[in-house]
């Protein structure tokens, strides 16, 4: 059939709106719509750092493909990607073909160990359903270890290398968990020590000083020793190294020291800075008119200049602005230009506790915790209305 066929690769923030607004906009045979992902589960990263901790149920941060989109209208494919082929329109999966009119790239990011060594096989990241399953059952069994061979201290030393928005909420997290598990395992909680070691001289660089005092402030209370301008240098299976080659001994270490977008994207040619393409303003891969990049792995700049930083809301903005340009290629009609519109940052500090800035102001304590809770539940309600916002949404 001459009906254009459009691929989207990846069901994550960027992808799931693509293909929930092509669903809504899109008449009846007008293109053949068809949704790739690695899991049959969309999974809510901005949430990850709980389960991650073990303060929520992994099934809290995912949902079914199927109870979100409409497979009379989208064919969803569950297979993981393995390569990009733009010369020939085609992608190939690790168990078949998918031909193309128009992509959208939408693979989110993947962990940029920026080359420091032992990092990418000793330490673990916050990135996915599995990858957070594991870091929590992880710290349990340090617990568990620890009971036996009460020698070793290290199993109850938590090592968190970064102190950007992902490793601060996970801290404050693993902070309110630890008092738990110390009950749990019958653990004397003053042997425990947690590590947040940010290389920059500040925790949260460039965010609101004053928020970010206050957040240390609640996390050093929490239990949480920060070491600010200090870098991880080496990561080994018996700690880490920082600084001028201090040793700090530790069975456990979560990299959130940063991301980059996904190799798929520079192994298919594209000219890439850190595993992300400079977009156009309709969102479109340089050179490549029929492909639309959206999320982690797609770079713009704000009108200073600098680059937007990657997030779940640029993300879903994208998402809406690169399915009307879809629908207006199809239809023959102008593409709308991408303008970021900033909602704010709210960053969770565990229970009861954020900082962040929104709507022009600072917010601090329990008032930011409950703007946190309400973005959550408005995520839930645009992609999935009210019968999901009452399934997975925690209002308490
Ligand atoms: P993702 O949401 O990462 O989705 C990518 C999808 O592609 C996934 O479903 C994955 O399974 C799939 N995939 C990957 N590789 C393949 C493959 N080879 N084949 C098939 N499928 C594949 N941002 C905010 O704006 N606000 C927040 O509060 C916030 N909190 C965060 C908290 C944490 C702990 C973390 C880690 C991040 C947070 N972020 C937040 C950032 C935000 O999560 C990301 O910017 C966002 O997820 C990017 O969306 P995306 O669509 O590009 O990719
Ligand atoms: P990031 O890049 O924002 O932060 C990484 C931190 O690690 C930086 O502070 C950096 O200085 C530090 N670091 C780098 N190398 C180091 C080293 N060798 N030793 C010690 N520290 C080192 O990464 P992130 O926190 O994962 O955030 C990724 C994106 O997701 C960002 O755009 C962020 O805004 C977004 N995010 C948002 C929220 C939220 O809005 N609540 C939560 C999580 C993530």
């Amino acid at each position: 059939s001459n009906i254009p066929k459009i691929v989207i690769l990846g069901a994550g923030y960027g992808g799931v709106l693509t293909a929930l607004r092509l669903q809504k906009e899109l008449n009846y045979n007008e293109a053949d719509v068809t949704l790739v992902n690695k899991h049959d589960y969309h999974y809510f990263t901005t949430h990850l750092h709980m389960p991650a901790a073990g303060t929520d149920a992994h099934e809290n941060a995912r949902v079914s493909i199927s109870k979100l989109i409409d497979e009379f209208k989208i064919d969803f494919v569950k297979s993981t990607v393995v390569q990009i082929r733009p010369q020939d329109k085609k992608v190939i999966l690790e168990d078949g073909t998918l031909s193309y009119d128009y992509l959208v790239i939408g693979l989110g990011g993947e962990p940029e160990t920026f080359g420091i060594p032992g990092l990418a096989e000793h330490a673990m990241n916050i990135r996915s359903i599995n990858s957070v399953r594991l870091i929590r059952e992880h710290i349990d069994y340090q617990f568990a270890r620890y009971k036996r061979e009460p020698h070793r201290t290290d199993y109850l030393t938590f090592i968190v290398g970064g102190a950007g928005f992902t490793g601060i909420e996970f801290i404050g997290e693993l902070a309110d968990r630890i008092p738990v598990l110390c009950k749990e395992f019958d653990v004397d909680p003053s042997l425990v020590k947690i590590y947040n070691i940010e290389a920059a001289p500040t925790a949260l660089p460039g965010f609101d000083p004053e928020l970010v005092e206050y957040g240390m402030n609640v996390l050093t209370k929490k239990g949480v020793t920060f070491r600010i301008g200090t870098a991880i240098k080496e990561c080994t299976a018996e700690g880490v190294v920082v600084g001028e080659g201090e040793e700090i001994k530790s069975a456990t270490v979560i990299w959130t020291g940063g991301i980059r977008g996904n190799r798929l994207i520079e192994e298919a040619g594209f000219e890439t800075m850190r595993g992300r393409v400079k977009i156009d303003e309709f969102l479109r891969c340089p050179g490549h008119e029929n492909i639309y990049i959206v999320g982690d792995n797609s770079l713009m700049f704000n009108p200073e200049g600098r680059p937007y930083p990657p997030t779940a809301q640029i993300a879903m903005q994208q998402g809406v602005v690169c399915a009307n340009n879809l629908v207006a290629s199809i239809r023959n009609q102008p593409l709308k230009t991408f303008v970021f519109s900033n909602k704010g940052t709210v960053a969770s500090l565990g229970k009861g506790e954020a900082i962040g800035v929104a709507f022009g102001k600072k917010y601090k304590g329990r008032f930011a915790a409950l703007l946190k809770k309400v973005i959550d539940i408005r995520y839930l309600f645009i992609i999935g209305g009210i019968p999901l916002v009452l399934r997975k949404g925690k209002f308490f």
